[in-house]
């Protein structure tokens, strides 16, 4: 792990990105805007599971005047993805958003774009600016003959040079691309020339499991390296799934940490239980809780306490019966049937003694 670059931090509502802060984690409704009600609904259950802050797209006047109320009532920051209408932009800021996601290059010329940063200053809002490479403009092509890293960074150098021109700097940056690859390099070459915070993502990632690997891999990389500040992880479907996986490649690189680390062994030969559907039941107990702790789910009494030997809690299987161990050391015996329950009581019981507090599982 490379120490963590060096950015300057940015405000975005209570939290900073940037400046040495964690990484911030992020993720994006996917209802209608419009809809008030079912778009706070869905920022309430992304809070729940750790989001931090929020963008809702503002296609139109209607979205952005639905804002106003969604800004008010939402626990989270929020930002506002606004493309080519720089009245949508003044509107959100209106609004009361903590951020704007725009693209300086497709607000409609420079005029525009000042009145978007005098608004944005007066209110202290910051500005997430991007390049996708699916969508840099022909001319930074042209210019970088061909190399879409390269093109990406000329964009993303001319949107700055806008924004900086102004004196604004309140600024994120987000360099993605669906090739894994191509986002790391463009990050990576980003971050030695700017030190503005960096938005990570793999855009268009896919589906949970596909968009899971494919991020954890390039976002993995990225961190590892100390490059990023916030970060979303893409996932086409219910949005909760990429905030409980970017916490899953931060807590694997010890970078933040929210709830239990749950382990459980690949089985081999000696196993002799139902362990996949095991380890599913501990994963669904456990996934909501708050505390770190380290669970193991092991295959068989004879390796596994020994194998998880750093877990808090565990369970092993054995042969009509398993084992449920603490640090190592067993502490119960118990029939198949009862393992799952036995094992919910002696979790309840440790997170009491740990942390003081009761919890109903
Ligand atoms: S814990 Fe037991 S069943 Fe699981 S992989 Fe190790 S030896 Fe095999």
């Amino acid at each position: 792990m490379q120490k963590k670059r060096n950015t300057r931090p940015v405000k975005v509502g209570r939290l900073i990105i940037g400046g040495g802060h964690p990484v911030v984690v992020q993720s994006m409704t996917n209802t209608d805007t419009r809809n008030i009600d079912a778009t706070l609904n869905q920022i309430h259950d992304l809070a729940a599971v750790g989001c931090e802050l929020i963008r809702v797209a503002v296609p139109d006047q209607a979205a952005a005047d639905a804002l106003r109320e969604i800004v008010k009532r939402s626990p989270l920051p929020v930002t506002a993805d606004i493309h080519f209408d720089y009245r949508l932009a003044l509107a959100a800021i209106e609004a009361g958003v903590a951020k704007l996601r725009i693209n300086p290059g497709n607000i409609g010329g420079t005029d525009r774009v000042k009145m978007i940063l005098r608004a944005a200053q007066e209110n202290q809002i910051a500005l997430r600016v991007g390049v996708n490479a699916g969508s840099v403009h022909r001319s930074y092509l042209e210019k970088s003959g061909g190399d879409v890293v390269q093109a990406m960074l000329l964009s993303a150098e001319d949107q700055l040079n806008i924004l900086t021109e102004e004196g604004f700097d309140q600024i994120v940056v987000s360099l993605k691309s669906s090739d894994v690859l191509q986002t790391v390099q463009v990050c990576t070459e980003f971050s030695t020339k700017w030190d503005f915070p960096l938005h990570l993502g793999v855009t268009e990632a896919g589906t949970r499991w596909r968009g899971t690997i494919r991020s954890a891999v390039g976002l993995g990389i990225l961190l590892a390296q100390g490059i990023g500040d916030t970060l979303r992880v893409s996932l086409t479907g219910d949005p909760r799934n990429e905030v409980t996986a970017a916490y899953e490649i931060l807590k694997a690189l010890h970078l933040r940490e929210r709830g239990p680390v749950v382990i459980s062994c690949p089985t081999c030969g000696r196993c002799q239980i139902g362990l996949e559907k095991l380890a599913e039941a501990v994963e669904a107990l456990t996934g909501a809780l708050p505390y770190p702790l380290h669970i193991a789910v092991m295959g068989c009494v004879v390796n596994g306490p020994g194998e998880a030997s750093r877990a808090d809690l565990g369970l092993a299987g054995g042969k009509g019966e398993g084992i449920i161990f603490r640090e190592g050391k067993i502490i119960r015996k118990e029939t198949e049937n009862n393992l799952l329950p036995a094992f919910e009581e002696e979790l309840v019981k440790l997170i009491k003694e740990k942390y003081g507090t009761e919890v109903l599982l």
